[in-house]
């Protein structure tokens, strides 16, 4: 057990109802004669503790992408902007070209080697761009915030070679994937982790149903075979675990917060502070008056809801520091905000980060020997399944 090798899988927005024999014949059979069930996406931006590290948002105190932290935002000298640059495409291109390039300097220089690497700005407005800072500051494998060490931290300190192809410091599209997996696996690895993101693009763009997802898909299927096949012929004891960090869910409509917002006698910034996530919107209040106002107007808004104390229960956000949110309305399942701070006029065909309990929000969790669940589980479940997958148990790893 303990020389077993890992191929570790991530296909990311891999619906747990899409294997089957048509589309992805090698998944197909690999969960026929192993494993398949389902995992459930926790309500946060920024996936990699949850599956690295096992980590819920309120251990990790990494939640949604952005955070509201005006005094250390990489984004400050947005400051300096007129208002008038948004509202002219070609000048707001540039001014943010220029805003992203200082934000990863500025990033690079406080050893925040993640962001600096994936710095971006989505679609947050150019003003209000100085609120807002990144939630998850470091690369996968360095993760000294968290309060104990994920996946890769644990191999490294025990000495185990690993390789890791993925987010945010490798392109990550099938094709390039799968030369470079091709090309620098090698037999001393014990575990390689590959990152596939066409199909979470192709689903925001297109839907999780129809031709393009197919064919991406089957793409992915194709590819996975092929370095599935190179692992085996490396490695006399490999071991394959296939996970979606969510579903996709075809979206039907859309709900205008901003606008509702705008009715209310309160100024961003100075009353309150919003970032509009495609399925939730966080709220930070700085009066007093803001609250009630904020509450019930969006509680008398169709199309989601506020999360109870107990959702923060369930959901594991209670305790999750003050700048991942303080109130959450959620939307319901297949609505999205529009505009929001990621899509502020194309509306997507397909979204994730529903409640966990939205079946097509569910990802996939396939291994070739049978080890994983054939039931749903929380994302979480993916970090003590991989450790044991390598014959490696929790909490006894770091010397
Ligand atoms: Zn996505």
């Amino acid at each position: 057990m303990t020389d077993s090798h890992l191929l570790m899988v991530l296909v990311d927005a891999l619906r747990h109802d899409q294997i089957d024999a048509g589309r992805t014949p090698f998944l197909w059979e690999t969960a026929r004669t192993g494993s398949l069930g389902a995992t459930q996406e926790v309500l946060a931006g920024q996936l990699r503790p949850a599956f690295f590290a096992g980590l819920w948002p309120n251990e990790s105190g990494v939640g949604h992408l952005f955070s509201y932290d005006p005094s250390s935002s990489p984004f400050r000298a947005a400051r300096f902007v007129p208002p008038c640059v948004d509202r002219s495409p070609r000048a707001a291109w540039w001014v943010r070209r220029g805003l992203r390039a200082a934000a990863s300097r500025i990033e690079a220089r406080r050893g925040h080697r993640g962001s600096s690497a994936y710095c971006y700005l989505a679609e947050i407005p150019t003003s209000r761009l100085p609120l807002f800072a990144f939630s998850e500051t470091e690369l996968p494998w360095e993760d000294r915030t968290l309060p104990r060490p994920g996946l890769l931290r644990i191999l490294s300190a025990q000495g185990i070679p690993w390789l890791h192809l993925g987010y945010p410091v490798i392109d990550q599209r099938t094709s390039f994937l799968t030369e470079a997996a091709l090309s620098r696996m090698r037999g001393p690895h014990r575990m390689v982790f590959l990152h596939y993101a066409e199909l979470d693009w192709v689903g925001h763009e297109h839907g999780p149903l129809g031709d393009r997802a197919d064919s991406t898909l089957a793409a992915i299927d194709r590819s996975l075979e092929k370095v599935w096949r190179h692992a085996a012929s490396l490695w006399p004891c490999a071991r394959l675990l296939v996970f979606g960090d969510h579903g996709m869910v075809p979206v039907r409509g859309e709900v205008d917060v901003l606008r509702a917002l705008r009715e209310l006698p309160l100024r961003h910034g100075r009353d309150y502070a919003v970032f509009l996530d495609s399925t939730v919107a966080r709220f930070w209040f700085l009066t007093p008056r803001a609250r009630p106002l904020i509450v019930d107007l969006l509680a008398a808004l169709p199309g989601g809801r506020w999360l109870t104390p107990a959702d923060m229960d369930d959901l594991h956000l209670r305790g999750t520091r003050r700048e991942n949110g303080e109130a959450f309305w959620l939307l319901d399942e297949g609505l999205v905000i529009m505009p929001s701070y990621f899509q502020r006029e194309a509306r997507p065909a397909g979204m994730h980060g529903y409640h966990p309990s939205v079946r097509d929000n569910w990802g996939a969790v396939v291994t070739a020997d049978g080890s994983g669940p054939t039931h749903a589980v929380p994302l979480t479940e993916v970090f003590p399944l991989a450790l044991g997958m390598l014959g490696l148990c929790p909490g006894t790893v770091l010397p």
